[in-house]
Parts: structure tokens; C-alpha cells; sequence
């Protein structure tokens, strides 16, 4: 048995990459594979990884790497190392090659058994279960979150370390020719084929090839676990079997199971229980049964793949039946929610092991809300791995972050609480159990905090979270942060190089929050962000946003606080002009950026062109102020009708713009876009771009509407429901009569809420299990009646669904006569966000 080198090191990376030194000082040891700088966690031994993609070249950021203490790292291009002596360098041809390469050299070393997962569905279910169901008996390593790309992968598998006992790790692709390389990179023994569907498709001419390529994972498999019930799939792995056995290659013996015809494990019956199912099996002549606390098909599909791996694992099958039984939900995204006492909460409460605790972590990072950052965590039951080891471990990854606080529930820390206590700037507290520490709770302060509360599920944290969360109105808006970053890399990748973008968030986010937005803006490398008030900046700046932050109505009367917290100024007159040099002058400060607005044909705020002239000799003489960028704004870029007028404020715009920087000793930025100008006009993106609605998912031009994804979802539920006799009415003024027997459902949501008026009397409808209730009579103040007798299923407080991407507000909006901006910036602040994170 070949033993792993407990230690990787620069020269080892260089001979696995096949690169050169651009640069070399002594090898180092390698720990960590970094491509983002924001997620380093130990700089003294990481790799940093110069990747390049369309948006982003990794090599701009290699002096921040270093600012953080990176001093290894892969590149690509000949880059000028005198700023760097002391780091070493080496050079590729292609960094994301090169990273494929080292890690599938590396992943050679390990002899342990590896799976690998592929198909359309259910691929990090399987996986998250097979890691529940096997963990206990193999100290197991597995892709974090759903890591299954080309980049995900190579991260993925170079996590394997000589403790571990078993691999599992996922693959995706969504190219032909992507699988070849992840296949030599995981190099799987077991193989699991989950199913095939119709999911990313774009990239395939038909479902066989979709197959074929997918199989490729299973190049150097011996094992493969599938379902013969998807008859193009069973086809494609049998001529698979032969073609390798045909080039000689190795021999893959099929595990298949199916619920139609002769297979491994052949499914007899499948019998619902309530909230379990019943699954009963032939497996070599002999009846097995096993039991899973869920009922929906995808679940019953994915649990019996993970049958299949246990069996051909050799574990017995009482351990498997128990352990089914205690399969629990993955969760696939990480809920950030209002807490007491101003704090915000991440419910992280499912399952606790040491990776989806460091992705928690990072997210606890993201918090820049609150100076003080807490960690509930329980024990993490990792049987396979020594206590003080591990604990040891999670101690360091605490120290490294800003935590203050740390709070460990289970005898397990209760006894491993020195590892914590060394660290003499962490505050931490240890309780024997989640009831030892729920009697203490009223002793303890949590108070304007990010809190972490992080627990495997025998500690049931949830306990916890109620008395932490505060008490949420039943009307609940959810705002789904994931898909907000996925439009904004849908509108930056209509942007030319070096086009920025500021994200507009005035109006608390278009309705959706105020630092939670703004926080992942600011992650995600916006340039700029812009609000409408004063205020809106200040508690931006309060809760952490460092990032540049223009205000578009500033009063005069607070020209003081937009200084003192570093806020922009749009400043639209020279009126305002002149106040604002006052208050530097006043203030001391010289060269503040400033933003010239110019009214090109909006005739809201601006200078008009006959105001260019004065203006231009006001800025000249004028040491107090430096004019940052200059701007205006399309007053119908939506509209193809419109598209000579866009093209007339374009002209006027570059004239005047001209016209002031032609007497400048420096260029301003210039910018004119919104959302569907971004779309329409791509001509006229200039240096800047102001991205509005569309980062919400709503584009008012309609053309990119199918590759946005919305990103509220409006709830209440159903708080009372009734049987209307016919002829009786429902509502004020009686607007609705039942003409036959009627059941109605009264739901939390009414005008107050922001839910227009103008909805009532069968203009809207709301979801209701899925299907369409019809708002009768008319909305009142807090509530409104809907139709629900053809959902006899329906019960008091089950939940309705306002408006989701399902039900899209641009439909609301047409039912009651408006735009979306106007709804979406209605919701009132009563009802309680919800933000959810895709992990
Ligand atoms: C609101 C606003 C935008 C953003 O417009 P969208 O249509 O939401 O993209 C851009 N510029 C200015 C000046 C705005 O007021």
C-alpha cells in the first residue's frame, strides 16, 4: 500500500501541474487551494490560484493574496514579480488545467474507496445521505455544498486527507467533453447514475449523448449503481460495459435495481405510512424491508440508490434499516432571519460536521451588520474522528474569524472546552446539554450580533431558534439572495470589461432590506451602490458598507452627515452646488467626489444644457469638490417606440458631458444605463452601468426576462375558513355573492400590507397548494377573502403564496394596473423579511 505524504509541497504542485518557476524561493507546504480571496482561511500554507474567467482574471488579485499573507502561487502569465520576493510562483499554461491536473496527480496517492456521483436529479441528495448513512462507520470527506463543476470538483477532492476511510463526491457538467476531465480527477471505484432528465440539456444534441457523456465519470470504476427503469440509460450502460471491456480497460460489474423487471435489488412494494415509506425488496432471494421518514418519489428514488451502495458496501442490514430510518432532510440553503434584540440569526440546525460548519462560518463572516459575531454550536458526533482532535480543529477555525463569542453545547465540548478557553480574546461558555443551556438562557445577553446557530440534529436546536427569532408576523416576505447574485452575474455579463456597475438600493432594496442586500453587493464586488436619502446611507455605513455610496436627493440639511459618513452627493443644481461647497468649505475637506446629474429629456432632477456654461465655471474655481462621475438618465429605455428619443438623450449627453469635461483637469466616470437600458442599449454603457429592477428579477423590456430569476416570494396563510350559504355576501359593501354554496378562505394580507385594493372583486388570484384562489369581494385592511372551494385539501393556517416566482409580481402588476416597481417597493415594512441563501 502506498502511504500519502502527510505533506504537499510547492515543489510537488509544480512537478503534478507541469509547470515552471516563474519564481522560486524554498518549498513550502500546501494546506489549502485558494481562488478567492475573500475565503482564505491559514495564507501561510494556501495556493492561490490564478484563474481566469470571462468576468474576472484571478491575477488582479494577487496582491491582495499577498496583502493577506498568500505566498505560493500558479499563474498563468509572466507577470512582473518584483513586488512579491518572497513568494513563490509557478507558471502554467492554463491555471484551470493545472489545477485539474495537481489534484487528480494527488488524488493517485489515496487507496480508500471513492464515490462518485452524476446524473440529472437528486445527485447532492444522494450524496448528503450516502455522508449521513456512512459516516458513522468510515470517517468519510465529501464535496462541499453541491461542488460539481469543473472548479468544484478539483476543490472538492483535494479535501481528501490520510485520515479519511471513504470519499463521495458529485460531478455536473453541462458541456460535452467536461466529464472526461472530472472522471480522471475523482477516478471513482463506485459509481452512482441517479437519473436522467431533462435538466441542462442546452449543451447536448440528445439524451443518449447527454448519457454517454456522463458515463465517462465511470472510466476506472469497478462498480456502478443504477436504476434499469429508465430504459435509455440501462441501454447506453450496458453498451458502456462492453466498450471498456472491448479497449481492455477495466471491468465494471453493474449493481441495478428496479421496480419493473429482474435486477439486483428489485423493488416488490412501496407502501405510504403517514409521513413514512415502506420500501420492500428481493436482494439475493431474501426479503428486505426499509423504512424512510419521507414519501415523494424523488425522496423513495434517492434513499434506494443509497440501498444499493450500502448492500454492495457489505453493511448488514439492520444497520442500513436503522439508519434509514434516521435519514433527515438536506438543507440546501442557509436561512438568515431577524433575531432579538436587533441581532440577526443563521438557523443552521440540521446537521453539524466540519465542512458545513466552515461554510457557515463564511457566511457568518458576510455579517458585516454587527461588530459581534456568536457561535451556538453542539457536539459534532463525528464517531470516526478522536474528540480532542477534531474540537482542536474547530477551535483554530474560530480563532482565525471574527468571532467574539462562543457558546458550546454537549458533553463532548463540555470536555474539550480548553482547546476554546486558550484563546484568550474569545469569550466562551460551555453547557453540558441543549436543556442545561435553555435554563441559563435568560442569564444570557444577545444583543445587536450576528449569531450562528449551528447543531446536529439529536440537540434540537430548534428549541434554541424560537427563543432567538423574533416573533414573525404569519405574512412573510422571503428574498432569495442566491438568485439575486445569479441576475447580477446575468447583467455583468452583458457588460464589456471594465464596465462597472453600481447597484441601485434606494427605496430599502426596491423592498427587499437595506444591509442584507447591500452586504452581498458589497461581496460580491459591485462598485458602487446608490440610495435616494441621506439616511439610507447612514444606516448602510452604520451596519459595515465601506463601498463607495452615492445619494440621489440629498437635502441640503444634511450635507454635514453625508461628509461625515463619507456619502456622494448627486448634486442636480447649482444651487445645490454651491451648499455643498459651503459645507466642505465649512468642514475643511477638499476634492470630495461628487456626481453631476444632467437632464437629457427626463425633466426630473438636472442641469439642463443651458446650465452647463455657469456650472462648468462653478467647478472650475472650485478645490472643494472633484466631480466623480457624470450622469443622466433614460426616460424610456424600455420601449423600442422609443428608441429615437433614447438616442437624442444619448447625443445630448455626450454633448454636455463634454462640454464639463473638456474643462476638467481629470475624467470623470460617465454613466447612463438603468436595467433595460443595460438590455437595449448595449452602446451606451460608458464607464458605469445602474442596475435597479433587474437584480430583483424583473426586466421591464421583457427580452431577458427568461434568464432572471425573481427573487421575493409574498406569504401569509389562511387564517380562518368558512361555508357561505348561497345568496349570502362576503366583504365590505358586499361586493361578492356566493350564487351557489361557496367556500371561502380568509388570509393575513390586505392593503396595509401592500396589497392593492385594486386586486379585490376576481382581479387576482393567490396559490393555495399549488393551485389559483380568486381574491373575492373586496381587500381590506389586514385581510382579504379568496375562493378556495375547489381545494377541499385546504386547512386554517396552511400557507398562500402572494406572489413567488410560480406567480410572478409582473402578473400582479398587470392585474392591478401598475408596475412592478410600485408593489414590490409597497410591501410594507411590517411584514418580516426572510433571506435565504442557496448552499
Ligand atoms: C432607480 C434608478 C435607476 C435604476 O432603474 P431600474 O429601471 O430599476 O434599473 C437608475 N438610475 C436612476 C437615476 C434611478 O433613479
Amino acid at each position: 500500500m502506498v502511504t500519502v505524504e502527510q505533506r504537499t509541497d510547492t515543489g510537488q504542485i509544480l512537478k503534478w501541474s507541469n509547470g515552471t518557476w516563474l519564481q522560486h524561493n524554498a518549498d513550502k507546504a500546501i494546506e489549502e487551494l485558494v481562488i478567492d480571496t475573500r475565503k482564505i482561511a491559514q495564507p501561510s500554507q494556501a495556493l492561490f490560484i490564478a484563474l481566469k474567467s470571462s468576468r474576472r482574471d484571478g491575477h488582479s488579485f494577487i496582491k491582495d493574496a499577498y496583502e493577506k499573507g498568500v505566498r505560493n502561487f500558479l499563474v498563468s502569465v509572466e507577470l512582473d514579480t518584483a513586488p512579491f520576493p518572497d513568494a513563490n510562483f509557478i507558471l502554467v499554461k492554463d491555471t484551470l488545467v493545472a489545477l485539474q491536473q495537481l489534484v487528480g496527480a494527488r488524488r493517485k496517492q489515496f487507496k480508500i474507496p471513492v464515490i462518485g456521483i452524476t446524473g440529472s436529479n437528486g445527485k447532492t441528495i444522494v450524496k448528503e445521505w450516502l455522508y449521513q448513512l456512512l459516516n458513522e462507520s468510515y470517517n468519510t470527506v465529501r464535496s462541499p455544498k453541491s461542488y460539481n463543476s469543473q472548479i468544484g470538483v478539483p476543490l472538492s477532492v483535494w479535501l481528501m486527507k490520510p485520515q479519511h476511510k471513504l470519499a463521495i463526491f458529485e460531478a455536473g457538467i453541462s458541456q460535452p467533453g467536461e466529464m472526461e476531465h472530472l472522471g480522471g480527477i475523482i477516478r471513482p471505484d463506485i459509481g452512482v447514475f441517479t437519473n436522467i432528465g431533462e435538466a441542462h440539456s442546452e449543451g447536448f444534441l440528445n439524451t443518449r449523448q447527454k448519457i454517454n457523456e456522463k458515463l465517462m465519470l465511470f472510466r476506472y470504476a469497478s462498480q456502478l449503481v443504477y436504476c434499469k427503469d429508465y430504459p435509455e440509460l440501462n441501454e447506453c450502460v450496458v453498451q458502456f460495459m462492453h466498450q471498456l471491456k472491448g479497449a481492455g480497460g477495466n471491468h465494471l460489474s453493474l449493481f441495478t435495481w428496479s421496480q419493473k423487471v429482474e435486477a439486483d435489488l428489485q423493488i416488490k412494494h412501496i407502501v405510504k405510512d403517514g409521513n413514512k415509506a415502506n420500501i420492500e425488496a428481493l436482494w439475493k432471494d431474501e426479503q428486505l424491508t426499509i423504512t424512510i421518514p419521507f414519501t415523494d418519489p424523488a425522496s423513495i428514488e434517492n434513499a434506494i440508490h443509497c440501498w444499493c451502495v450500502m448492500l454492495l458496501m457489505g453493511i448488514p442490514h439492520d444497520v442500513i434499516s436503522t439508519r434509514m430510518m434516521a435519514l433527515h432532510p438536506v438543507s440546501m440553503r442557509l436561512e438568515l432571519r431577524q433575531g432579538i434584540n436587533d441581532s440577526t440569526i443563521i438557523n443552521d440546525s440540521y446537521n453539524s460536521d466540519l465542512t458545513s460548519l466552515l461554510i457557515a462560518l463564511d457566511y457568518l463572516e458576510q455579517q458585516k451588520q454587527h461588530r459581534q459575531h456568536t457561535v451556538i454550536l453542539s457536539d459534532m458526533l463525528q464517531i470516526a474522528r478522536a474528540d480532542a482532535d477534531l474540537y482542536e480543529e474547530v477551535a483554530e477555525h474560530i480563532s482565525r474569524r471574527n468571532i467574539q463569542r462562543f457558546i458550546g453545547i454537549g458533553p463532548s465540548l463540555y470536555k474539550n472546552r480548553l482547546s476554546f478557553k486558550k484563546n484568550k480574546k474569545l469569550r466562551s461558555v460551555f453547557f453540558k446539554s441543549t436543556d442545561d443551556f435553555l435554563k441559563k438562557f435568560h442569564l444570557i445577553t444577545f444583543d445587536s450580533e450576528a449569531i450562528l446557530l449551528k447543531g446536529a440534529r439529536v440537540f434540537t436546536f430548534e428549541k434554541i431558534a424560537t427563543l432567538l427569532e423574533q416573533k414573525v408576523h404569519q405574512t412573510v416576505l422571503s428574498i432569495n439572495l442566491s438568485s439575486l447574485t445569479h441576475n447580477l452575474n446575468v447583467f455583468r455579463s452583458k457588460l464589456k470589461p471594465g464596465v462597472k456597475t453600481m447597484a441601485m438600493v434606494k427605496a430599502f432594496s426596491y423592498g427587499s432590506g437595506s444591509y442584507e442586500i447591500a452586504n452581498l453587493l458589497q461581496y460580491s464586488g459591485v462598485d458602487y451602490l446608490s440610495v435616494a436619502y441621506t439616511d439610507e446611507g447612514v444606516s448602510l455605513r452604520k451596519a459595515g458598507i465601506t463601498m463607495p455610496i452615492m445619494v440621489m436627493s440629498p437635502d441640503a440639511t444634511s450635507f454635514d452627515r453625508m461628509i461625515a459618513w463619507k456619502l456622494e452627493p448627486e448634486i442636480f443644481s447649482t444651487q445645490s452646488l454651491r451648499a455643498f461647497t459651503a459645507m466642505a468649505q465649512t468642514l475643511q475637506v477638499q476634492g470630495y467626489p461628487v456626481h453631476i446629474k444632467l437632464d437629457t429629456g427626463m425633466h426630473r432632477l438636472g442641469f439642463m444644457a443651458h446650465d452647463i456654461e455657469p456650472l462648468v465655471k462653478e467647478l472650475e474655481l472650485n478645490p472643494y469638490v472633484k466631480v466623480a462621475s457624470i450622469f443622466s438618465h433614460l426616460a424610456a429605455s424600455e420601449d423600442p417606440a422609443e428608441d429615437a428619443f433614447t438616442a437624442g438623450q444619448a447625443a445630448a449627453f455626450d454633448q454636455m458631458s463634454k462640454q464639463i469635461t473638456d474643462h476638467l483637469p481629470y475624467k470623470p466616470m460617465l454613466h447612463l444605463c438603468n436595467s433595460s437600458g443595460i438590455v437595449r442599449h448595449p452602446a451606451l454603457h460608458y464607464d458605469m452601468v445602474r442596475l435597479g429592477l433587474g437584480l430583483y428579477g424583473v426586466e421591464s423590456s421583457k427580452t431577458m426576462q427568461k434568464q432572471l430569476r425573481q427573487v421575493s416570494t409574498l406569504k401569509t396563510i389562511i387564517a380562518q375558513i368558512k361555508d357561505i350559504p348561497v345568496g349570502d355576501t362576503v366583504g365590505y359593501g358586499r361586493k361578492a355573492v356566493a350564487t351557489s354554496e361557496m367556500r371561502t378562505a380568509t388570509i393575513s394580507i390586505g392593503y396595509a400590507d401592500g396589497y392593492p385594493r385594486s386586486l379585490g372583486n376576481s382581479k387576482a388570484h393567490v396559490l393555495i397548494h399549488g393551485k389559483p384562489a380568486k381574491v373575492i369581494g373586496v381587500v381590506c385592511m389586514d385581510m382579504c377573502m379568496v375562493d378556495i372551494t375547489h381545494i377541499p385539501e385546504a386547512r386554517e393556517g396552511d400557507e398562500v403564496i402572494v406572489f413567488s416566482p410560480e406567480l410572478p409580481i409582473t402578473q400582479l402588476a398587470e392585474w392591478a394596473g401598475t408596475i412592478p416597481y410600485e408593489l414590490m417597493t409597497g410591501v410594507s415594512q411590517r411584514v418580516k423579511r426572510v433571506y435565504e441563501n442557496e448552499i
